[in-house]
This record gives C-alpha cells, structure tokens and sequence, in this order.
C-alpha cells in the first residue's frame, strides 16, 4: 500500500502546485483524543482564496470542453485511488476529526462512491427537443456547466461532504476551489494529492486551508468569478454566506443543520426501531446533521424501548478512534464538549431523567459518555438545538397527529425517521413529515444513489443521485430557426 506522507500535506494546494502562504503562516492541526500535534498547514487568507480562484478561472474553459467521458474517466480513477488509499486516508480522516477507525474508513469508501457515481452521470447530462408552436422551429435546451464554483466544508465528515460536492461539480465541468473546516483540511489535501495523481488539471480542483474562514469566505462569496457557493455547516454561517452572495446574485447550495425527530410507533419491530436509534444517533459519536435528535416514543411502549435502548447503549465501547473496537470517539473539540454538558444539564434541571451516561467519559479530555435521557419534552434546549453529542433524548407520545405536529415544530427539515409495521401509516408519515429526506424503518438514509439535502432552515439543493448535476448546471435554451418553408 502507498502511503500519503502527512508532512506533504501542509501547503494550500493551488493551480496543482503545493503553496504556502506569502508571509509562511501556518496554523497547527492536532488530534482531539489525546490533543497530540499532527501537522502544520498553510493558513490562507484572502490572497490566498484569490490565487486559487484564478486558478481554477483559468482552468475553467479546457475543463468544461473535455468530452463528459474523458471527466468521467479521470472521477473513475480518482475513486479508484481513494479505494486504494483507503487505510491511509482513514487513518488521518481518524486523527484529525476523531471518528473510529472502522468509521472513517467506510466515510472514505462512502466519499469514493460519489465520485463513482458521478464519474457515470457525466455521461448523462442530458439536454432536450422541445417542439415549438410555430412548427418553424425547434426548441433546444443543453445544459453547461455553472464555471468556478466555491465550496466550504464540515469538520463532521472532512472526506465525504468534499467529495459529494467535488465529484458532482467536477462531472458537470464545473472548476473548484474548496476551504475545509480548520479542525480538518488533512482529509481535503490528502484528496488533492490523490487528483493529483489521477490526472485532473491543474486549477480544476483547489484547497485553500485556513484559520480565518471570515475572510476566505468574504472572498469567496464576494469574487465575481464564482459563479457559485455550495455549503455544508450550520445554519447561521449558511445565512450570512447568502447574504454575503446577494450582491454578485451566485448560484447556491445550502446543506445546513437539522434536529432530526425519530418516530417509533407502538407497531414497530422495537428491536430494529433500537438498532436504528443506535446507528442514527450514535454514529460519529452523535455529531452528524441527519442525528436523531429527537427520539419521540409512543407511550405504551416508552419503558421497552428505554430500557433496551439503555442496555445497547450502556456497552458502547469509547476509545480513541485508533482503537480496536472502538465505538464511540471523542467530540471535536472543547466548545462541542461544553454544550452536551449545557444541554444535559438544562434538560436534568427542568425534570429529565438520566439513564444511562450524563457525564464526561474518562477516556480523554473531549469525550462525552453515551447517555440516554427519558422525559424529555419539547421546551427543553436539548430538544430545540441540534445536540451533535452522543445524547439520546427520549420523548413520549400518545397519537400520530401529536407526534408530527411535535415533529414538524421546529425551524429545521433535514432528515426525520419513522418506525412502523403499518403501511398506511408511513405512507401518512413520510408524507406529512417536514423533511427532505425521512427513512422508514431504516436509520442510515445516506448514499450516492439518493438525493441528500434539506427544506425550511436546512437549507435547499442535493447533493448525490441524478439530482446532484442540477446543482452544478445552467440550461441554456436555443431556438433553432429556419426549418420550415
Ligand atoms: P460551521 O461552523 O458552520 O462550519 C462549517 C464550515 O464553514 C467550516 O469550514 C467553517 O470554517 C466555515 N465557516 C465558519 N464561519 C465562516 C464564515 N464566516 N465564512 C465562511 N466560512 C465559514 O459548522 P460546523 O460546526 O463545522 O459543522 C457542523 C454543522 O454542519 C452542523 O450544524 C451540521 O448539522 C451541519 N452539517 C450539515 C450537513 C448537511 O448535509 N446538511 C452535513 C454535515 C454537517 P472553520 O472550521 O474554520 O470554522
């Protein structure tokens, strides 16, 4: 196996060349199981995004006029290196963001499938003939890529959220410059030395690392050469970027937060209902935006599910991610630590129950232990905020109606969950949830196959799937004259 060598990856990766910043400003990464130094990385600022668009301007055209196949051809083989680098790429995606092992590692081969995917689509972009009412001529509609398009990346999945935006902007031959979260740009320019390798030209994909997002995003979203901004992160960075793209009237793609409820209906097989809540909440350690947030639970089957819930909850293993086995690493970082604890404790003091967890874990400074919460209700913060900790919240209902209405209030429509056995009732479910996406008696909704984004102040545009190209496309319509006699 090759392997990626850390200390190469410390420059912005620009036009295809390694750079460091102008004056050499560096910001350190480390790893939050145990806060050890991993590497040191050029910290951008606007000079840099700048470069980097200018880059990717001038590697537009040549890019957008290879045939679909040749762009699909270099995704194919990119994918194919991520899939050979996968322990590499685990390994750092481990150390940098803290994820398990066996996580990050089905994160890169989940990153992988998007290029996969969207190394096929290319071959599909599909125009249309359109007959026209005068019968004189034709309609024609092709669609062209949008150009530059800027994309700002997530610390929770440092490979997959870059990688579902690259592969669908790339098929569509659109040119990239991307800033990843500064817990986490290892991933991001480990991938860029991967491109690198597969052929893709210079300019086309860039990464400008950086502890100044303000100011890279200012450029970003104020750069008349971008065409476009595509966002994964928060809300409330998601509403200034637009407010920051208002003026140059950008294209844009929000993939923001979510407070996922999780139904379960007194109906449900209660033993997949548990292994759902386990894999839809405890995954990453609970800091996903499509987490069960809210676990709503008919009242006659509450104490059931509790206490199986519990059981499955009270033997996750929390170890560092390198370990073997475990389960449930740390959280990223000390802010993220502070809020699980605010949030248990304004749940404790306004009459929640803990019972399991609803502590720090003493496996390191920024691990929290698995915890589950009965009684919760829906004044509570730990209800209304995404938790993005290892926190189950359970919340009792008694009617279908209650719990939608419980469901849909809140200002988020990421990702919702329903467990039933009754067909009606998903159906009636699935549809009154909302959400952009709702898994029926499944926990892990996510795949390059599906289409993945949000309604309501989860943002708007998919990522994945045949929709993913749109968000990377302009149709253009042609009127061809001049057929009839
Ligand atoms: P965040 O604070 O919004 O950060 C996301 C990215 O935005 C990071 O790269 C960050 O850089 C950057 N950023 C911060 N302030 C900025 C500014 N003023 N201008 C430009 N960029 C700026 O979110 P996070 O805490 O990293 O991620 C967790 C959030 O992402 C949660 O709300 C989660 O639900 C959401 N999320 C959504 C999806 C989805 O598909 N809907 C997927 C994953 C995560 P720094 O790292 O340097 O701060």
């Amino acid at each position: 196996m090759k392997r990626i060598d850390l200390n190469a990856l410390n420059g912005a990766f620009i036009g295809g060349r390694w750079t460091p910043t102008a004056d050499d400003r560096r910001f350190a990464v480390t790893n939050p199981a145990d806060g050890s130094h991993l590497a040191d990385v050029a910290d951008c600022g606007a000079d840099e995004a700048r470069a980097a668009i200018e880059a990717a301007s001038a590697a537009q055209a040549g890019w957008a006029a290879r045939p679909a196949a040749d762009r699909g051809a270099m995704l194919r083989r990119w994918r194919d290196l991520l899939v050979e680098h996968v322990d590499t790429l685990a390994d750092i995606l481990t150390a940098e963001n803290g994820k398990p092992l066996a996580e990050a590692r089905g994160e890169i081969l989940y990153g992988a499938s998007y290029l996969e995917w969207f190394a096929e689509e290319a071959k599909r972009l599909y125009g249309d003939i359109i007959p026209s009412a005068s019968g004189h001529n034709r309609i024609l509609v092709i669609k062209q890529p949008i150009g530059v398009c800027a994309v700002i990346t997530p610390w929770n999945f440092p490979n997959a959220m870059l990688m579902r935006k690259a592969a669908a902007a790339l098929a569509a031959g659109c040119t990239l410059v991307a800033k990843p979260a500064e817990d986490t740009p290892l991933s991001a320019l480990a991938v860029a030395a991967l491109a690198a390798e597969a052929g893709v030209p210079d300019g086309v994909f860039n990464i400008v690392p950086s502890s100044r997002p303000a100011e890279v995003g200012a450029e970003l979203t104020g750069n008349d050469r971008v065409r476009k901004i595509s966002f994964t992160g928060s809300t409330g960075v998601g509403r200034k970027l637009i407010e920051q793209s208002a003026a140059g009237i950008k294209r844009l793609s929000m993939e923001l937060g979510g407070n996922a409820p999780f139904i379960v209906f007194a109906d449900a097989d209660l033993d997949a209902a548990v292994d759902g809540a386990i894999a839809a909440k405890f995954r990453n350690a609970g800091q996903t935006c499509v987490c069960a947030n809210r676990i709503f639970v008919e009242r006659s089957v509450m104490a059931d599910f509790s206490a199986r819930l519990s059981e499955k909850v009270k033997v996750l293993s929390v170890a560092q991610g390198h370990e073997s086995g475990a389960q449930i690493g740390p959280l990223i970082n000390k802010a993220a630590l502070e809020k699980v604890e605010r949030l248990v404790a304004d749940a404790r003091g306004a009459g929640a129950k803990v019972k399991v967890g609803g502590h720090r874990h003493e496996a390191g400074d920024l691990f929290y232990a698995p915890t589950v919460l009965e009684g919760v209700t829906a004044e509570m913060d730990v209800a209304r905020e995404e938790i993005f900790g290892p926190v189950a919240a359970l919340m009792a209902f008694d009617s279908e109606d209650e719990v939608i209405a419980l469901a849909n209030d809140t200002p988020y429509g990421l990702a919702a969950y329903v467990y039933t056995r009754d067909l009606g009732r998903a159906w009636r479910a699935g549809e009154a949830l909302e959400y952009g996406m709702v898994g029926i008696n499944e926990g892990i909704i996510s795949s390059s196959a599906a289409p993945f984004g949000g309604i309501k102040q989860s943002g708007f545009g998919r990522e994945g799937s045949h929709y993913g190209l749109d968000d990377y496309v302009s149709v253009k319509y042609m009127l061809m004259g001049g057929l009839g006699a």
